[in-house]
């Protein structure tokens, strides 16, 4: 488990981390999700005691990372900068890694094995592709059989069979009870990796929530509807206390009805349909609803012009 505490990181004037309170448990796969200089990689950091906190505290399973002994065999990462000595072999690079780090040698080749580089374990790593490069970086979080993981955009710049090995990985990781803790600014890879969800802004917590109930509040489902009998088929729809809640043109989005039920209703009465979907509203969408507030909050707040000023600014730009 991972516990912060009010952690906080300023840069300067720059407040990166803004009082963070949440806790990441073990069993299920947690996603860290904001935009771009939300304040992810920090916290990271900080969880790591690469950066020391401004206020607050962070502990891995009760204890600061600096008391650890050991670190690695409690907590993996494999942050957003990858730092490989390139003139190493894989085989090494891990090898040095396991033996200044209180870890069997023996592990080398298991999580070689579990990442896929048994093949080009001898060979140097700066001849790696970037997908190699971060499966590297994996194992490297792997070698210590740690209980807790954490990922810091492990899909940025991997082609579609990178992004589902990964997705994988963090599934299985998680499903032999171990707390895997991921970030990512997209919610749409988040959508389809995580259990629980904690979204910044600003440095600040904006939601700590199951992906199931975030789902379920955020995401509208109804069904697309294109009839060129528009106004009959709103009255068979009403007499069936099915509600329409948008309608433009020849569509009409209707939220209280499964298609089935509405295609049975308009063959009953005879109506033509030119298109019958089911939809779902993007996350994506109210992800950046969300953190959109959180972004104009900070422009309000922030040194610049005030708001009234920005008339004449916006008009000569
Ligand atoms: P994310 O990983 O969510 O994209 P970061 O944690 O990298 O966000 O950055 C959060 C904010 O803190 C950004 O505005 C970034 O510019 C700032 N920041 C990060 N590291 C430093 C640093 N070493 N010095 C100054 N500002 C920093
Ligand atoms: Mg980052």
């Amino acid at each position: 488990m991972i516990e912060l505490e009010g952690l906080t990181k300023r840069y300067g004037e720059k407040v990166a981390v803004d009082r963070l309170t949440f806790a990441v448990r073990p069993g299920i796969v947690t996603g860290f999700l904001g935009p771009n200089g939300a304040g992810k990689s920090t916290t990271m950091r900080m969880i790591l005691g690469l950066d020391h906190p401004t206020a607050g505290d962070v502990r891995i399973d009760g204890t600061h990372y600096r008391q650890l002994k050991d670190p690695l065999t409690y907590i993996g990462a494999l942050l957003d900068a990858k730092a490989v000595h390139g003139g190493r072999s894989a085989w090494n690079h891990l090898l040095c890694l396991a033996q200044s780090n209180g870890v069997p040698a023996s592990r080398v080749a298991e999580v070689l094995d579990v990442v896929g580089l048994t093949a080009v374990a001898r060979k140097k790593a700066k001849g790696f592709s970037y997908g190699m490069g971060q499966r590297l970086g994996i194992a490297a979080a792997l070698l210590g059989d740690p209980r807790i993981l954490m990922f810091d955009e492990p899909v940025n710049g991997l082609d579609p069979e990178g992004i589902h090995w990964i997705r994988n990985l963090m599934k299985s990781l998680a499903a032999q009870g171990r707390t895997v803790f991921v970030s990512s600014h997209l919610m749409s890879e988040m959508a389809l990796t995580a259990d629980h969800l904690v979204v910044i802004g600003q440095g600040r917590l904006l939601a700590d929530t199951s992906m199931a109930d975030f789902i379920r509040t955020n995401a509208r489902s109804y069904v697309r509807v294109r009839t060129p009998q528009r106004e009959r088929l709103l009255d068979v729809l009403h007499e069936a206390g099915i509600t329409v809640v948008e309608a433009g043109g020849e569509a009409l989005e209707v939220e209280g009805g499964k298609a089935e039920r509405i295609g049975e209703l308009a063959a009953q009465y005879g109506l033509v349909l030119h298109e019958l979907s089911p939809q779902q509203a993007s996350l994506e969408e109210a992800f950046m609803q969300l953190t959109a507030e959180s972004v104009e909050y900070h422009a309000h707040a922030g040194p610049g012009p005030a708001p009234q000023d920005w008339g004449a600014g916006w008009k000569g730009a």
